[in-house]
């Protein structure tokens, strides 16, 4: 798997970090985690191929996570790279995702369900376990963050597994869930003090981290407090494993 971050901020403008977004290439196919408003033209930026997009994982429905989600999708519509593409495209989320969708879609009948292509929308439950693409297995988690959100572990078909947080507070549970992970993913959002306890401080995503085994560590969802910072210097004294500071732009081989 290989990953690229298109957006490692929040919904806070900020001139270096566009809203959450990742995007993984996997054997089975490609995958948007999260869809910002941004992150429909960072996917262009960084040369992503946007129009053969295998799957669209929702983690809540936060406007800095799914605000890009029915722009993309009228894009898809229309764009010529997309005309003549016939491989459907999933969009998978918590419940909810598809009655989102549908009243965005009402509110300017924009007809985002007709496309070129099949578009598939579907909803999962915590602790399911299912293929997101064909070889690419999920499982979810849910998260103390919003009464939807939705923690996601990815495994390919070679063993080497992604685990994306996406928005969270703090529970040991989730160390259980990315356990082993090659690559886990996780939100920091601030440095020591947090505003809203639905979110994490670095000692908390460092504590995680140790918990979980996981081999590297990337944190990500970062608020404009991280700035001058120095991340990865501040989690090496509270955890001796590999963190890396996702960085708009940012392109990761996770696994061997
Ligand atoms: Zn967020
Ligand atoms: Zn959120």
């Amino acid at each position: 798997m290989r990953l690229t971050v298109l957006g490692s901020g929040t919904a806070v403008p900020h001139p270096r970090r566009s809203s959450s977004s990742h995007w993984v290439e996997a054997a089975a196919g490609t995958l948007l985690l999260d869809c910002s408003g941004p992150a429909v033209h960072r996917m262009a930026e960084e040369n992503c191929d946007w129009a053969n997009l295998g799957a669209v994982w929702i983690s809540h429905f936060h406007l800095d996570h799914v605000g890009g989600l029915a722009p993309f999708l009228f894009g898809t519509r229309h764009a010529p790279q997309t005309q003549q593409r016939r491989k459907p495209l999933v969009v998978c989320g918590p419940r909810g995702t598809e009655k989102l969708l549908r009243r965005f879609d009402e509110a300017g009948d924009y007809k985002l369900f007709e496309q070129p292509f099949p578009l598939e929308v579907k909803e999962v439950a915590p602790r399911a376990e299912f293929e997101l693409l064909p070889g690419l297995n999920a499982e979810t988690f849910s998260t103390p963050h919003t009464s939807e959100s939705l923690a996601v572990r990815l495994t390919d078909a070679r063993g080497t597994s992604l685990v994306y947080t996406s928005d969270t507070g703090f529970t040991e549970a989730l160390a259980g869930f990315a356990r082993a992970a090659d690559l886990f993913l996780l939100e920091c959002s601030f440095f020591r003090e947090k505003p809203i306890k639905t979110h994490l401080v670095l000692e908390e995503a460092m504590r995680l981290a140790r918990l979980s085994g996981a081999r590297r560590v990337m944190l990500s969802h970062l608020y404009p407090e991280w700035d001058g910072v120095c991340i990865e210097a501040e989690a090496k004294r509270l955890w001796d494993g590999e963190t890396i500071e996702a960085r708009d732009g940012l392109r990761l081989d996770v696994g061997e």
